[in-house]
């Protein structure tokens, strides 16, 4: 129906597949004490295409929005199979055959302690990956953000919490206002964070670096995926370290990755444009094999998806 949700004319609330003309609450909702997920179903062979898809890395990201969960005093009241169930059932009655974005929101229902609502959006999304997608190689100019990321001791950081992307709304807006096409935060400490809905990662002297969660971060499932495959298939060592600022405009490549916004190199920061060639090989290579990876095409690594 509406813009709001995508296109799509169904979800999953409370139990049940409904017209999302009819996902209501009241007015009167704590939803800013919400926590949400964002996971990807992607085209089994070619992530451009469609036909059959299935889940990527779902066991972490239902993990991980447990986890969320707890760390704001709420139970879900559903288990793992049940919410993929409730997952592939809306992806059904919506008939979606590309690839698509599912985004499961947790928050407390109002005036009935210890419940929740459990919502499951799911949509369509075109993808940045794939052999020759021109979306992949666009010029991305990124500033270091006067807004600093939100420090652990003030939000959780780690989990996915709605509270915590006011600041990422903030970041994204003065970005937008200054002509630039995101925004990079510093933590607490001035040591770089990630993006304000992405992780980052840099290339220097043939190394892939990024920051430790303890910089602030989101426990990015993506992060973590690439920190297993870049050096054990791509065979390229990877450092988890905090970044000083200056390392950014000095370093030879940077990437984003994270579910939403999936692997993407970064062309400049603060108009400081990084390394020789654009993309570059590393960025090239990582985002290949995780297109591969993704599409079901990496026999190695099955385990990470589940039928959808
Ligand atoms: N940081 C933030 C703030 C995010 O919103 C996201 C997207 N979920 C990420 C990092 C990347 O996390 P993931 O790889 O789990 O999607």
């Amino acid at each position: 129906m509406s813009v709001a949700f995508h296109g799509a004319g169904f979800c999953w609330m409370n139990g049940e597949v409904i017209g999302t003309e009819r996902a209501l609450v009241s007015a009167m909702e704590p939803i800013h004490l919400g926590i949400f997920e964002g996971i990807k179903a992607y085209v089994e062979n070619d992530v451009n295409g469609s036909g059959s898809l299935n889940v990527f890395q779902w066991k972490p990201h239902v993990d991980r929005l447990r986890r969320s969960a707890a760390v704001c005093g709420m139970k879900i009241p559903y288990t793992d199979e049940e919410l993929l169930e409730a997952t592939r059932k809306t992806i059904r009655a919506n008939g979606f055959k590309t690839n698509v974005y599912i985004q499961p929101r947790i928050w407390p229902k109002a005036g009935a302690p210890g419940e929740v609502h459990v919502v499951i959006p799911v949509w369509t999304f075109e993808t940045v990956l794939g052999k020759d997608n021109l979306q992949f190689s666009k010029n991305r100019r990124f500033m270091i953000s006067s807004w600093r990321r939100i420090a652990s001791d003030a939000l959780p950081a780690q989990a996915k919490t709605w509270a915590n992307y006011g600041n990422s709304a903030l970041a994204l807006r003065e970005a937008t206002r200054m002509g630039y096409d995101g925004a990079i935060f510093l933590d607490n400490r001035g040591f770089v964070s990630e993006r304000t809905g992405a992780c980052i990662m840099v290339v220097r002297n043939g190394k892939v670096i990024t920051p430790p969660v303890t910089a602030s971060i989101l426990e990015s499932i993506t992060r973590e995926t690439l920190l297993k495959i870049t050096p054990e298939d791509l065979g390229i060592p990877v450092e988890v370290r905090d970044i000083a600022r200056v390392e950014l405009y000095a370093s030879d490549e940077a990437l984003l990755c994270g579910t939403g916004g999936e692997i993407t190199p970064i062309t400049s920061i603060d108009d400081l444009p990084l390394g020789k060639e654009y993309p570059g090989s590393v960025t090239k290579r990582i985002a290949g094999y995780y297109a591969d990876i993704v599409a079901g095409k990496a026999e190695k690594h099955k385990e990470w998806l589940t039928p959808a």
